[in-house]
């Protein structure tokens, strides 16, 4: 009984856990530190994550480096960066996350903000899987319903190799409001 006791608070006090999950998490993507965005995930995440697949260390790396991109493109500061890891690597949906920002000393950035970095960090994500199982191109796919804007309507179906992609150019998102995603072209 007593072992247990002390393997516990040891558990709790080890540094890597000490900082609320999200908090943890904020300063691992600012350090860059891969491997342990990938332990925290794998163990601490599995409870704060409700994605039904499971989630592979592979998965976790592509999507900590596409996080990672997205933060240096657009200079994010610490909210928008805490909004896009909830939802790029918590998997919330983006209009659950203000009380768990909130909870963990965040302020939430709009919606529109939050959609267009989830938007940006999809299409750096989708471009890392298809190079690395060989996709050449892809086709841009908006959602095709009446509010898409005309920036977007321009760019769809159109095909682009994945080695040349620009996000905003030839990869979504295209405009603030972007929904567009990427799709292999085989
Ligand atoms: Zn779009």
């Amino acid at each position: 009984m007593k072992i247990t006791n002390i393997f516990n608070r040891k558990k709790k006090d080890n540094p890597i856990h000490s900082l609320p999950f999200l908090q943890e998490l904020v300063t691992i993507t600012k350090n860059g530190y891969t491997d342990k965005a990938v332990m925290l995930l794998e163990t601490k995440g599995k409870s704060n994550n409700p994605v039904s697949i499971p989630y592979t260390s592979d998965a976790i790396k592509t999507d900590f480096e596409a996080v990672r991109q997205c933060m240096v493109s657009e200079n994010l500061d610490d909210n928008e960066l805490a909004a896009l890891l909830a939802i790029a690597m918590m998997k919330k949906h983006p209009k659950s996350i203000s009380q768990l920002l909130l909870d963990n000393g965040y302020s939430s950035p709009s919606l529109e903000r939050i959609m267009y970095l989830g938007t940006y960090t999809s299409t750096l994500r989708s471009l890392a899987e298809f190079a690395s199982i060989g996709v050449k191109k892809y086709k841009i796919s908006s959602c095709g319903d009446s509010k898409v804007c005309a920036k977007c309507a321009k760019h769809t179906g159109k095909k682009h190799f994945v080695d040349k992609a620009v996000i905003g150019k030839t990869a979504p998102p295209f405009c603030e409001k972007c929904r567009c995603i990427i799709i292999a072209d085989f």
